[in-house]
């Protein structure tokens, strides 16, 4: 029972310090809007910060959704809706490098996935 118990230790181990980096403050500077987002805070940066009713997470600084990959990447902190953002931006982004790598086949639409 106590071996596979460390994960979840681990993940608060890994939250609280990336929460304490940065400052229990949404690491968001914009990616997660097409158009751009925050511009007008200071720093260009997400103001949302943790509070009981609403939680950051520790994310991988361009989430993948693939959580082997995005563990082992850069960890920030980000709101849900910024998250959920990122993780649009990069899937667009890997979508387009995707569509450009196999620009000699006929593209079909990729949209739609939830
Ligand atoms: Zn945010
Ligand atoms: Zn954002």
């Amino acid at each position: 029972m106590t071996t596979t118990d460390f994960a979840p230790i681990a993940a608060e181990a890994v939250w609280r310090a990336v929460m304490q980096a940065a400052g229990f403050q949404c690491q968001c500077i914009g990616g997660c809007k097409p158009e751009g987002a925050h511009k007008t805070n200071p720093g260009g940066r997400c103001k949302r910060e943790h509070k009981p009713y609403q939680h950051l997470i520790a994310a991988a600084v361009a989430p993948t959704g693939d959580p082997h990959k995005d563990m082992a990447a850069e960890q920030v902190a980000y709101c849900e809706p910024c998250y959920d953002g990122q993780l649009a931006a990069t899937r667009r982004t890997a979508r387009a490098a995707a569509a450009k790598h196999e620009n000699d086949v006929p593209l079909f639409d990729l949209g739609g996935e939830a």
